[in-house]
């Protein structure tokens, strides 16, 4: 039996998201039980709302913001993003203490940090509760010194080039 592993995927590069779910993948060709708990996606669709239900039951998607749709764009107040945010880590808290999985995902975490809509302790209570066996992952820009710091593997993506830059906008099964 190995334990657990805090992981966290940060930094202005792309590949975040993509890394957390690859990792999944991987983890599912040993039929672990996955859950990826998206904190401020918002009322854009992403593919892997999709794919994750083809890995079911394996494989766990909560989309927080989906419920809030229309209130999550970003015209709406903080209040509502906070609600989702708030609402994120209840379930999170739920998730990591069911001890159904091997796995839990807290996708955009970091972010919803940095946008004060959580506070730092409030991720690293999850981080400190989870049981020994449970693999978590953390990604978002703007990963706090605490989480890095209790944190096993840290990850910093850097950008070197970014399609944007050229203007070129968000690609399907690409970027969402
Ligand atoms: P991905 O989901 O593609 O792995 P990510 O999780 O690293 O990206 P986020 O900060 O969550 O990045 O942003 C999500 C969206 O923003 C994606 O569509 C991604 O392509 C785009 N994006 C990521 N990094 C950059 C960047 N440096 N400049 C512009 N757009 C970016
Ligand atoms: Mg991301």
């Amino acid at each position: 039996m190995s334990s657990g592993l805090t992981i966290v995927y940060t930094g202005k590069g792309k590949g975040k998201t993509t890394a957390a779910l690859g990792l999944a993948l991987r983890a599912t060709g040993y039929d672990k039980k996955i859950c990826m708990i998206q904190f401020i996606k918002g009322s854009w669709h992403y593919g892997e709302m999709d794919s994750t239900k083809k890995l079911e039951p394996g494989f766990e998607m909560v989309a927080v913001g989906k419920g809030f749709v229309g209130i999550i764009d970003d015209k709406s107040p903080k209040e509502d993003h906070e609600k989702v945010a708030k609402e994120a880590i209840r379930i999170s808290n739920e998730k990591i203490q069911s001890g159904k999985y091997d796995i839990v995902i807290l996708d955009e975490i970091n972010y919803a940090v940095n946008l004060d809509l959580i506070s730092v302790a409030d991720v690293l209570k999850l981080i400190k509760s989870k049981s020994d066996g449970l693999d978590l992952v953390l990604t978002g820009n703007y990963a706090k010194d605490e989480v890095i710091e209790i944190a096993d593997l840290v990850t910093e993506m850097k950008e070197i080039k970014h399609p944007f830059q050229k203007g070129i906008k968000a690609k399907k099964g690409i970027d969402f």
